[in-house]
């Protein structure tokens, strides 16, 4: 029997890297999964397709969760769809790379935007849409998945960093307003990890571009892959972690 047996999870991004690890992830622990997308739809179909080859049912769910209706049609139309729903992963997100890097003072409000609600918005706005109804549920979880640059805080990482400590601040206070609802809300923070983001990272940071380059000087001579921080999501949402709450864990190879 999986950790998570029967139960159902909705997992923002889950159309490539990260997110898509962890709907392979649960849906091998014996969830269900909703795999949501911005503008990927082919390779959410595809991440659907593999829940379905792990014995599971999938639904793909188009929405920009920078978007509060589109947030809240989603959320409507999965609880139609899959009855109660007791997982929520908010996992989608910008990378500074992908708004190029700018500094706090070069950023232009269109990427403040962008960044901000991705990053940030839209765990609210889902939090706001979904947790009423995750309470029906005997236990529920909510996953944020935050980066070490919410500690870091380097240059030309100012909107991310901040969108990142923001999403920790909701992970933190929505913990202590659910727990009697049985809700458990944890974050997981990873450090780089090797996705289309981290690729893209690289490419504008010192050093090689190759990822197997970056091997040799990683921690434990590996660059982190999308399955170890989906591992931690799987323990968090486990009975093994049905006494941990309003935590943080870094999967980072212990450096930021
Ligand atoms: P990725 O490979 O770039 O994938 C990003 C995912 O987020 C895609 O599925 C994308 O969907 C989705 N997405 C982006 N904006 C969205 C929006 N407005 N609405 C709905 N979906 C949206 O990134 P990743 O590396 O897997 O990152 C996943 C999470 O881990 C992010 O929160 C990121 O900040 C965090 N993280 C990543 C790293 C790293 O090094 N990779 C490090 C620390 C933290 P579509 O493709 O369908 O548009």
């Amino acid at each position: 029997m999986g950790s998570v047996e029967g139960r159902k999870a909705l997992v923002t991004g889950g159309s490539r890297g990260i997110g898509r690890a962890i709907c392979l992830r649960l849906a091998a622990e014996g969830a269900d999964i909703a795999v949501n997308y911005n503008g990927s739809e082919a390779a959410a179909r595809e991440t659907a397709t593999e829940v379905e080859k792990l014995g599971r049912k999938a639904w793909v769910y188009q929405a920009d969760v920078s978007q509060v209706a589109a947030c809240n049609a989603m959320v409507e139309r999965a609880i139609a769809d899959m009855g109660q729903i007791d997982i929520l992963i908010n996992n989608a997100g910008i990378g500074s790379s992908g708004i190029g890097r700018p500094t706090l003072t070069e950023i232009t409000p269109e990427q403040i935007d962008l960044v901000m609600g991705a990053n940030l918005l839209g765990p609210m706005y889902l939090c706001k849409a979904l947790v009423p109804h995750m309470r029906a549920a005997d236990r529920s979880d909510v996953i944020m998945i935050s980066s070490v640059a919410a500690q870091s805080m380097g240059p030309r990482m100012g909107v991310y960093s901040i969108s990142k400590a923001g999403v920790e601040a909701l992970a933190h206070t929505l913990a202590k307003e659910e727990r009697e609802h049985g809700m458990r809300v944890n974050i997981v923070a990873p450090g780089l990890v090797e996705t289309d983001m981290g690729r893209k990272l690289i490419s504008l940071l010192p050093g090689p571009d190759d990822m197997r380059e970056r091997d040799k000087t990683a921690p434990f001579g590996f660059v982190c892959q999308p399955e170890d921080i989906a591992a931690a999501v799987a323990y968090l949402c486990s009975n093994e972690a049905r006494y941990v709450t309003n935590q943080r864990i870094t999967v980072s190879g212990g450096g930021f």
